[in-house]
């Protein structure tokens, strides 16, 4: 492994003199194989870790889009900024600061490794990723796609290795900083580790979204977004809508559409482009979450439909009367669950929300925009959507607060986390 460090370490040491200018040239031959392989890359995916064929289609292009993003904007966000001072002349200049260590997940094996990569590899910053064991074909396709044989040296290299043997490769001299998306255990441990050696860490981890529905919605439109809200990526997303909060006077109403739409979903061979909700990762995550729906029916949640689990294949499911002592509020539900709570004032829907250990971010649906803009200040959470599910864009921030983490991808402000924001003053 320290070979493989130091090799890179020296591919930095090359990187980082080239012009950004060309460094976008790079990423632009990255773009191209992602959209000449599309169907190469999504089949990777899917057999790796089981969602539907054209999510990963999806998921492969959003890559190729966030690509653009950068490549469009990037010389921008990184020109030196002048500022005004006492002195003759002052500026500011975003620099590389080495070789950073990737630790991956896989419920997007490509999306949340481009997201991290592609700002950073631009500024001049360089890889080792830790991949998620269960993601092995999509791991092998990212080396192969990062690096180019334009260059004499490689930009990324994959880490096969134990997660316990990630401590030691953030101890490692040549590594500046690291990333994880993930849980909130693993979040811990990288956090504790890269504080005892002076690193630098983004994490993002988990969520547990309310997705607030208010008595005046647009009932259809509410309803339909929630659906793929919480069941797209079989419901395996940080961002996904978790926990719906609605109004008591739309019970009814709320709960026999949303059961339609959910139940409608078609089920199938993953490899098949109809097909709309698949199997989860992995077994023992569908069992857990088993676990989770069953503990909070003895509690006293109600099935409104799903419940079952097949191998992997966990049924959408909607809970009812969900109260938060039940662990489908109080915890991640990391599969195609949604828990319903109702509501009687909207203080009582941002009380609610805000009971979440964790903080992504917070969908509300109402006709009146402007009350909501006017309340957004009080939730507790990285990011508020009005009239729409969350869902990551390259042209915003994404980070939450809370155990939900902390650091921001994406934007601008994604490309400065691993930057040494440069000082320069001339007397
Ligand atoms: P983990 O957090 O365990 O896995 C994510 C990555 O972290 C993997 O590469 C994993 O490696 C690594 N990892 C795990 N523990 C450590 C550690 N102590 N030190 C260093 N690296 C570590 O997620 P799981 O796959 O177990 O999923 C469990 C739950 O995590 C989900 O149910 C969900 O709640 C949450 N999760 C959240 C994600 C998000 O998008 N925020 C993504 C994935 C999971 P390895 O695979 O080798 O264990």
């Amino acid at each position: 492994m320290n070979n493989v460090i130091e090799n890179i370490q020296n591919s930095y040491l090359l990187w980082k003199e080239y012009p950004v200018s060309q460094r976008i040239e790079i990423i632009k031959e990255i773009r191209d194989k992602l959209l000449k392989n599309t169907e190469l890359y999504a089949k990777a995916i899917t057999s790796d870790m089981g969602k539907p064929i054209s999510q990963s289609i999806a998921e492969v292009k959003k890559c190729a889009y966030l690509c653009d993003y950068y490549i469009e904007n990037s010389e921008n966000f990184l020109k030196p900024q002048q500022i005004k001072t006492k002195w003759t002349e002052s500026y500011i200049t975003f620099e590389p600061i080495g070789v950073l260590l990737g630790v991956m997940p896989w419920n997007f094996p490509f999306w949340q490794v481009f997201r991290f990569v592609i700002p950073n590899l631009i500024l001049g910053n360089i890889f080792v990723v830790k991949h998620a064991s269960n993601v092995p074909k999509s791991a092998d396709l990212l080396e192969t796609i990062f690096n180019s044989d334009k260059l004499k040296f490689p930009i990324y290299k994959n880490l096969f290795l134990e997660s316990k043997f990630v401590a030691d490769i953030i101890a490692h001299k040549h590594i500046k900083g690291v990333s994880l998306t993930g849980s909130e255990p693993a979040g811990r441990a990288i956090a504790q580790c890269a504080g005892q050696h002076l690193k630098k860490s983004v994490l993002e981890l988990g969520g547990s979204a309310a997705f607030i529905v208010c008595e005046d919605a647009d009932l259809e439109l509410a309803v339909s977004t929630a659906v793929n809200a919480r069941m797209q990526n079989a419901g395996q997303s940080c961002i996904a809508a978790k926990r719906f909060l609605v109004h008591e006077n739309l019970k009814e109403k709320f709960l026999s559409l949303f059961k339609l739409k959910v139940e409608a979903l078609k089920k199938g061979d993953k490899f098949d482009l109809n097909t709309e909700i698949g199997e989860m990762a992995r077994e023992d995550l569908a069992i857990e979450l088993e676990k989770l729906v069953n503990e909070s029916i003895s509690l006293g949640a109600k099935l409104i439909c799903g419940g079952k689990r097949e191998g992997s294949f966990y049924e959408p499911t909607i809970l009812s009367e969900v109260t938060p002592e039940m662990p489908v509020f109080k915890e991640e539900t990391f599969g195609p669950v949604a828990a319903v709570t109702f509501f009687k004032t909207f203080d009582e829907a941002v009380t609610l929300s805000n009971l979440s250990d964790f903080g992504l971010g917070v969908s509300v649906f109402s006709k009146d925009v402007e009350f909501i803009k006017s309340q957004t200040y009080r939730f507790e959470e990285g990011a508020v959507y009005i009239n729409e599910m969350l869902i990551s864009d390259p042209h915003l921030p994404f980070g939450g607060v809370k155990n939900s983490g902390y650091g921001r991808e994406l934007s601008q402000f994604g490309m400065y986390e691993f930057a040494n924001i440069k000082t320069v003053v001339i007397k």
